[in-house]
């Protein structure tokens, strides 16, 4: 499959990046390691005039420590990330979810901002023109209703990004600069909640970074998938633990990550959490795994990722 024709640029700041972005407004998209926005764009659900590469924008590539908060540039790429001295001391959840995202050669390319802003997926959705077509366009495309689940008017396309699972175990905090000046949010405000469009953010906004406060937690991540070696999350759970409270945070089972706190003892609690977090979720058969399946793993998951981190930092 070949893209459409476009325009390539690649702006030296952000403020340049904006300019571009307003100028063919509509028609423009944000470029960073490309491994989620090419293929999408050779399946035709994608068809910018004018890319807006931000790859030469240096300022959005490093990791500072400032204080009571570690800035994480957007443009980071995980593979670099996973090995960051700071990553590895203080957010093992964050770690592990980079080391189990996609395979080392993605890593090498993909950049933790894109890798936040990555599109939701289905296996209705993610298919060429000529397939989706021949089915009728659903709500993700603008259609009337769900191919996935014939008839309904809600979209069930899955988030997949791994790292956004536990960032939100760590309390991450997002900077976004677009037409409209710079905003910072919590991370699990960047989500609308809605699965055709997932995102709140403004058109033109490039998130430049990630900010999370200093700790020094215990956590991890586990993830169902199909092949170890490179698949998407089909199911992730991460946790992190820091001064006495917990929080657990369910992922590619919806629009966004789900989150709950949980307190000491967790063996009582972990339970409960976990209660919320299924009377939220409703998996669909549009994976290649059996949705209740999936369902039935989140207690597992969690069950045994909270053993393992706690069992680890006695
Ligand atoms: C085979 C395969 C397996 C994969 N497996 C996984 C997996 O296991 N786990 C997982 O989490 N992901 C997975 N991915 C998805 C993707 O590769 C990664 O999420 C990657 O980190 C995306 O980052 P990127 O820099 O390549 O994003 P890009 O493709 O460059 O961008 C992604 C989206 O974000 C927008 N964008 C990018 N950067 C910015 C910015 N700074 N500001 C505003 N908008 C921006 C782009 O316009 C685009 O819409 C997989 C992809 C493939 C092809």
């Amino acid at each position: 499959m070949i893209a459409s024709k476009f325009e390539f640029r690649s702006p030296k700041d952000v403020e340049e990046a904006v300019r571009l972005y307003r100028e063919f407004e509509g028609e423009a998209v944000y470029l960073s390691g490309g491994t989620d926005l090419v293929p999408r764009m050779k399946l035709g659900l994608e068809k910018p005039k004018v890319v807006i590469d931000l790859k030469r924008i240096a300022s959005l590539t490093t990791v500072e420590d400032q204080g009571d908060w570690i800035r994480i540039g957007a443009l980071a790429r995980i593979f670099d990330l996973k090995q960051n001295d700071i990553v590895r001391g203080e957010f093992p959840a964050l770690e592990a979810s980079l080391e189990g995202t996609s395979c080392e050669s993605l890593q090498m390319r993909g950049t933790i901002g894109g890798n936040l802003l990555q599109n939701s997926r289905c296996l209705f959705y993610n298919q060429s023109e000529f397939w989706r077509r021949s089915k009728g366009f659903c709500l993700k495309m603008g259609g009337e209703s769900c191919n996935a689940v014939p008839g309904a008017k809600t979209c069930f396309a899955n988030y997949c990004s791994d790292n956004a699972t536990a960032l939100c175990t760590l309390s991450a905090e997002i900077e976004l600069s677009g037409p409209d000046g710079t905003r910072r949010v919590n991370l699990e405000g960047l989500y609308s909640n809605k699965a055709e469009r997932p995102f709140e953010i403004q058109p033109g906004e490039i998130l430049t970074a990630i900010f999370l406060p200093k700790m020094r937690s215990v956590g991890g991540y586990e993830k169902l998938r199909v092949r170890g070696a490179i698949d998407y999350p089909l199911l992730g759970v991460a946790f992190s633990f820091v001064d006495g409270t917990g929080k657990l945070a369910v992922g590619a089972v919806g629009p966004r990550p789900y989150v709950v706190e949980i307190k000491q003892p967790f063996r009582d609690t972990v339970g409960e959490a976990v209660e919320t977090v299924l009377k939220q979720v409703k998996p669909v058969g549009n994976t290649v795994l059996d949705p209740d399946y999936r369902k039935q793993m989140i207690p597992v998951l969690a069950g045994r990722l909270v053993n393992k981190v706690m069992e680890g930092a006695k």
